[in-house]
């Protein structure tokens, strides 16, 4: 598997924000979002095994695992990696762009955040609506990215054209930063009265100058 950085840090994002975990970014994604914060992690990375990576798993001795990306579906050998860290039994996390289909990672102990690609990533064509309905209640997460009150107004057509309320599942909403405030975006949820989650990225309050490893 093409691995582009392995590091510890504290969630940033999602209802998970806080919890240290262990992160696994894996090189390449199919996608070019207009606002990607992980271009380096398109190219530049390192063949490891499954085998290696476990190990590095167990010596961390954190619970959790945040597969991340690039896209992590688009390594082939996921769904090995999957039942294997399972057999350890820690809890996976695996946040992906969307683009790709899910159902094979829908299982006990893995949690899927799924990126809902709004028009100013210049993705939204390549969104599987498929994996929609596999979503399931309190486990699963929607993220959608906002640059700007266009954005916003398409993705709350898109939850009320999908029902992704009924869905009971949490749904994020990323400013993109810098570009939207998250104080203008709290305004517009807080006028609508819409039952989603403020994703602020935590870790980029917590490691300002940081840009990768966190
Ligand atoms: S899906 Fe994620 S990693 Fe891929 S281009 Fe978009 S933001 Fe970057």
């Amino acid at each position: 598997m093409k691995v582009n950085e392995i590091f510890t840090t504290i969630e940033g994002e999602t209802s998970l924000t806080g919890i240290p975990m262990l992160f696994i970014r894996f090189t390449g994604c199919p996608l070019r979002c207009s606002y990607c914060d992980t271009t380096y992690a398109y190219e530049d990375g390192t063949e490891m095994a499954i085998s290696e990576l476990l190990k590095i798993i167990k010596r961390h001795g954190l619970p959790i695992v945040h597969l991340t990306g690039g896209e992590p579906l688009a390594q082939a050998e996921l769904p090995e990696l999957v039942a294997r860290i399972l057999q350890n039994h820690n809890e996976i996390i695996i946040e992906t762009g969307g683009s790709m289909d899910i159902e094979p990672f829908i299982k006990e102990h893995v949690r899927i955040m799924l990126d809902i690609k709004t028009p100013g990533s210049g993705m939204d064509h390549h969104n599987h609506l498929e994996n929609i309905p596999l979503m399931r209640e309190k486990t699963d997460e929607f993220k959608f990215t906002l640059c700007n009150r266009k954005n916003y107004n398409w993705a709350v057509d898109f939850i009320s054209r999908h029902r992704l309320m009924e869905k009971n599942c949490v749904i994020n909403f990323s400013p993109v930063m810098p570009g939207l405030s998250p104080a203008e975006l709290a305004d517009w949820i807080l006028k609508d009265r819409l039952s989603v989650r403020l994703n602020c990225q935590l870790h980029r309050f917590i490691w300002p100058d940081q840009t990768r490893g966190v």
